[in-house]
């Protein structure tokens, strides 16, 4: 049974003043005494593998080298006595399935002998490679039911780490996750796939410019934005705990309009979970710094400093297990959907990406020096006409049921992708772009605007928030990306495109140079080429407004408004060449992976739908007549006493509720009949349409006639806590 309204109400009330919160010794202690603790980091490392292992591992991490078994034999006893010596009695390999979820699998160290003596173990190739049951995951298809094995495999790139839950500790190893055959069943292995492709396209560009870089890698800084509510309220809500997101619910008068809440206060007991989540974080290695009000009620930010990007990935994963299981700890929940409330803001996962060397150079940051400008307009410049090229397959990549409520509505960027660099930046690539290809003078000059570029670090060109995809001085902010969204699939498509643009430029530039061009002239040449092929994509007006729909169409820029349209990309000849041609996945696993998606597509509209039926008949129409019956009885006895005039306002709103529950009627009927021809649909990508088309209008218009109800029925019968209960109470 699920709580009452009214009792959600009383339990919630009961919390407040004074909050019993224990906020441990941990908080007053200076962050740098406890960062990383939990982690088998460098220094971890070196203390506890003698100096060969040690070097053996570092230089795998670095340059990808296999690990022999002697050495994983020698790495595992390490780790286990660091592990031992944090009272871990448990290992798991710890790995990204396409649920979008981490899952574990507990061992004991704990084992016993031949003889049954009792010993605690943790040997090379317990460490390497498990055998979790795969029949369970999401697999696309890929395996056949008597080949069900899934494999996890040590990333050795990503650091073990320690997951305290209550008292029990266990030791986690990243991994990665494959079927028999070696292909993937995870976000990870095409994300370190991309990564290895990058580095090798991107030295020789950066060499260009710097003989010193011999390798570079990808950066994120994801921004995760999330709501809390309070437990008892949570547990109120059906839909809330089905689905994540609100099925029904009238917005309250008093909702974002006010603007009080970006960068607003914290609330005290949200403020408390903050604290405690960070101390979490930072045990663990995840080095969280910035905290603050988001724009609607009840929705907050959390950012790190940017990272490697598989640790970036890493950590963000992590991250969202820690706020749903500390959020517990403080009787809240926190939602992590893409729109959990209708009419106010939804939640995204803005992921600053950019590119940094071996040498500390950050290969998107313009910097002081007139002189590294060029290289700096090469790797922007290639930016964009990747996006150009590949701006279905990233707007693929960040298609799920929930963030097609999010996209495309009033707050945040449309479905249609398009890149924002700002003004000065703007001005800059219109004048370079102008000059004649071949002028030696035209390339002086261009050459010479470059050395004056400003300082975009410095100037804010930050200020179009409308954007998906925006240039903010140093990096690029992908803003499309769903607040549940595993970050890899998104990052693994920017890195594959930025590799396959910057192969691309390469042979350009060298087929120029090996014509007698300078290497200056030639890079100048080309990129310029670039500008005018790829300036449809660049756009700085308001990414809201309906004008840009329209102008967008024109240009030739899609506008998959649904996840099934926008996934169709991934069987058509762009997607495949993307995949094939950099290496991110293979065919079949391009297929198995369009098919997880369409497949989680429909599960999640399907618990939505009867989700949503259940509240209708077992909570909100047994509400909706006892207030019917109750006018209606009103009605009549005023009318048995000829006061006709005074039953004017009860017949208004009986006529009012007759309306809404016909409305609703007529709504469960039809959705139950698309329903039934959604599964029986001969394909799945039809199936997802029938779920996209025929039963999601159908709850819309439902909807409305809740919500008119809502606004009707005696507030002691509504069986729902209501908007303004949910977003205003912490
Ligand atoms: P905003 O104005 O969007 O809040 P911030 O400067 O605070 O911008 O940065 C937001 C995020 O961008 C942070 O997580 C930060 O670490 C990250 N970031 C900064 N520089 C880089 C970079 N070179 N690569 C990737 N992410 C970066
Ligand atoms: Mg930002």
């Amino acid at each position: 049974m699920s709580l009452s309204r009214f009792n959600a109400l009383q339990t919630m009330e009961n919390r407040i003043e004074p909050f019993p919160l224990d906020m441990g010794e941990g908080v007053v202690e200076n962050i740098a005494s406890y960062f990383g603790e939990n982690v088998f980091h460098d220094e971890a490392m070196r203390n506890h593998l003698p100096e060969n292992a040690y070097l053996t591992v570092k230089a795998a991490v670095q340059n990808g080298q296999k690990l022999s078994r002697e050495i994983a034999d020698v790495v595992a006893l390490g780790m286990k006595k660091w592990a031992e010596s944090h009272n871990c009695t448990h290992f798991a390999h710890w790995f990204q399935p396409l649920t979008g979820k981490t899952a574990e699998k507990h061992d004991s160290f704990f084992t016993l002998t031949h003889d049954g003596r009792v010993i605690e173990e943790f040997t090379g190739s317990a460490l390497v490679q498990q055998e979790p049951d795969g029949s369970s995951f999401p697999s696309g298809g890929m395996r056949s039911t008597f080949e069900a094995r899934g494999y996890t495999v040590w990333d050795p790139t990503s650091p073990a780490f320690i997951m305290a839950v209550g008292e029990g500790k266990t030791l986690c190893i990243p991994t990665i996750f494959v079927t028999y055959g070696g292909e993937a069943q995870d976000y990870k292995l095409p994300l370190l796939r991309s990564q290895a492709y990058l580095d090798k396209a991107t030295v020789p560009v950066a060499q260009m410019f710097d003989k010193e870089v011999t390798k570079t890698s990808a950066t994120l800084g994801w921004e995760q934005e999330y709501f809390l509510v309070d437990e008892a309220l949570y547990n109120a809500r059906p839909d809330l705990s089905m689905t994540g997101r609100t099925l029904l619910g009238r917005p309250a008068a008093k909702h974002q309009q006010l603007e009080d809440h970006y960068f607003g206060s914290i609330p005290e007991r949200v403020y408390a979970y903050m604290r405690d989540l960070e101390t979490e974080c930072h045990k663990l290695g995840i080095p969280v710094r910035t905290r603050h009000n988001e724009v609607a009620p009840s929705q907050y930010e959390l950012a790190p400093i940017f990272e490697e990007i598989n640790v970036a990935v890493d950590h963000n994963q992590l991250l969202m297990d820690l706020m749903e299981r500390v959020a517990r700890r403080h009787k809240l929940r926190v939602l992590l959907h893409e729109k959990p409330f209708a009419g106010i803001n939804g939640s995204g996962k803005h992921n600053n990406w950019s590119l940094g060397t071996n040498t500390g150079v950050n290969l998107l940051s313009p910097g002081k020096n007139p002189g590294t400008n060029l290289r700096f307009l090469t790797f922007f410049v290639n930016t964009i006409a990747a996006v150009h090229k590949y701006a279905d397959v990233l707007r693929a990549s960040i298609a799920h049921a929930g963030n097609d409520h999010r996209l495309g509505a009033n707050e945040a960027p449309p479905a249609i992708i398009s890149v924002f660099i700002g003004e000065a930046m703007s001005k800059l690539l219109d004048q370079i772009a102008k000059g004649k290809n071949t002028d030696a003078k035209e390339v002086k000059r261009a050459l010479d605007l470059i050395s004056k570029l400003p300082n975009l670090e410095m100037d804010n060109t930050d200020r179009n928030r409308t954007s998906p995809f925006a240039f903010t001085g140093n990096k690029f902010e992908i803003r499309a990306v769903g607040s549940s969204q595993n970050c890899a699939g998104p990052m693994a498509v920017m890195n594959g495109m930025m590799g396959l643009q910057l192969e691309e430029f390469k042979t350009d530039v060298d087929k120029l140079i090996n014509k007698g061009t300078g290497q200056d002239e030639a890079i100048l040449t080309v990129l310029k080429g670039y500008i005018r092929k790829s300036k449809a994509i660049c756009f700085e007006g308001n990414n809201y407004s309906d004008e840009w729909k329209a102008e967008a169409a024109e240009r030739g820029l899609n506008n998959f408004a649904t996840t099934p349209e926008a996934l169709d990309v991934l069987g058509k000849k762009l997607a495949q060449d993307f995949y094939s041609k950099s290496g991110v996945m293979s065919k079949i696993e391009l297929e198995a992976f369009h098919a997880v998606q369409l497949h989680s597509y429909c599960t999640k509209l399907d618990i939505e739908a009867k989700t949503l039926e259940e509240i209708l008949i077992t909570q909100v129409l047994p509400a909706v007549m006892r207030y019917q019956t109750e006018l209606a009885q009103n009605i009549s006895a005023l009318r048995s006493i000829d006061m006709v005039q005074s039953s004017r306002l009860q017949v208004d709103l009986l006529k009012r509720i007759i309306v809404n529950v016909e409305a609703i009627q007529s709504g469960l009927k039809k959705m139950h009949e698309a329903h039934d021809r959604a599964h029986h649909a001969n394909d799945i990508r039809t199936e997802a349409g029938i779920f996209c088309h025929e039963v999601k209008p159908q709850m819309d218009l439902i909807r409305d006639a809740v919500d008119d109800l809502e606004s009707i029925v005696d507030d002691q019968y509504w069986p729902l806590v209501k908007y303004r209960e949910l977003l205003f109470s912490l």
